[in-house]
């Protein structure tokens, strides 16, 4: 096969030290004789894993006192329930800046007082809201730091009167992240992290047991702090991905070291799709994400889009057609993607121009 770049939205390219340890793992888990798939999570192997994930998401994001981790299934989706659940009260807000923040505050709505303290589909979701203030009596409010359809990413930790949780599950390990400004952070793992399969969430311990509903078993972030998320089967597998993705980040440097080189990836790549006369980017260039990178046809070379899909594809590259509510391309340039593939694409970009100089 021919060499390919994947720029799948999710889930995410994964490096290659990853799928290799995870290929030995499914035929023998730790010299056990036993598969990865097979093992019994109440195994004293089982267990060392699933604390040295623990270990390392506190480690790579340097996770404060007072916090806890914990894995579990459900998806990010689940997780907008879970939130509701555990933290409302009387009255939350959401930054509504996307298709993900508008179901999480969907979701809270279910359960209680919800609402958006601000909102940016007037267009379309290009840009994040800034002029709004938080008022104080709030639970919390609830951010959606990256958002993966539309290419926009809060790229600071913000500093909030009330207890802030936010959904990172597209720019977790991205970039360096002050977790104390945070009372919550979670995620799917499946656009940066990990497989499908599993979700992390990052809890301030003290913050819970604060609301007055019944909570059922599976959905009190309490049972599973107590129990290390082995109340029920884990997914052992995801967190097994997971845990090798982690120690993959490490590696390189942890996510201080991700940052720059994410940083100089998405730079390569703005800088050619602000250059070449063909495209033209979609978010806010103060708000541009540098894990999902959105661009159109430039006006007037709309009918060269479909040309160009078919183009890139024959050079390649894998996963950049854009969301359908925004159209047009988005590359997603997760921690696996190298310099090396946004290269490529970008060379692919500027040959397609040469051969529609007008
Ligand atoms: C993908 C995504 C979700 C949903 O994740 P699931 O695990 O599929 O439920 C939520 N929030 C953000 C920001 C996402 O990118």
């Amino acid at each position: 096969m021919s060499k390919v770049h994947v720029f799948n939205a999710g889930p995410c390219l994964l490096p290659q030290a990853v799928y290799d340890a995870s290929i030995e793992a499914i035929k023998d888990f730790k010299g056990t004789g036993v598969s990865v798939l097979s093992i019994s999570h109440r195994t004293k192997e089982w267990e060392e894993t699933m604390n040295e994930c623990r270990a390392l998401w506190k480690e790579l994001l340097h996770i404060p006192e007072g916090y806890e981790v914990v894995f579990l299934g459900g998806g990010a989706s689940l997780e907008f329930l879970y939130v509701a659940m555990n933290f409302l009260e009387k009255k939350a807000a959401y930054l509504d800046t996307g298709v993900w923040a508008h179901k999480a505050l969907k979701e809270a709505q279910g359960i209680g007082e919800a609402y958006a303290i601000a909102c940016s589909k007037d267009r379309n979701y290009s840009y994040v809201p800034k002029d709004f203030e938080v008022p104080e009596d709030l639970d919390y409010l609830h951010i959606t730091t990256n958002n993966t359809i539309y290419g926009t990413e809060i790229r600071e930790d913000w500093d909030c009167k009330v207890p802030l949780i936010a959904d990172m599950s597209s720019d977790i390990l991205s970039r360096p992240v002050d977790v104390s400004k945070y009372t919550m952070i979670y995620g799917g793992a499946q656009k940066n992290a990990g497989p499908a399969g599993v979700i992390f969430a990052i809890i301030k311990k003290d913050a819970l047991g604060k609301v007055s509903r019944y909570i059922p078993t599976m959905l009190d972030y309490r049972t599973h702090i107590d129990k290390e998320s082995m109340f029920n089967t884990p997914p052992v597998f995801s967190i097994f991905v997971m845990n090798e993705t982690l120690k993959w980040v490490k590696s390189i440097g942890g996510v201080e070291a991700m940052h720059e080189i994410n940083l100089r990836k998405a730079k390569t790549l703005y800088d050619e799709i602000d250059r070449n006369s063909l495209f033209t980017g979609t978010a806010a260039v103060e708000d541009r994400s540098i894990m999902n990178i959105c661009f159109v046809m430039a006006p007037g070379r709309e009918a060269l889009q479909d040309e160009f899909m078919a183009f890139a594809k024959q050079h390649g590259m894998i996963g950049i057609k854009g969301h359908r509510s925004v159209g047009g391309f988005r590359a997603s340039v997760y921690n696996a993607c190298t310099q090396e593939d946004v290269d490529a694409l970008v060379a692919c970009m500027r040959e397609f121009e040469n051969l529609h100089k007008q």
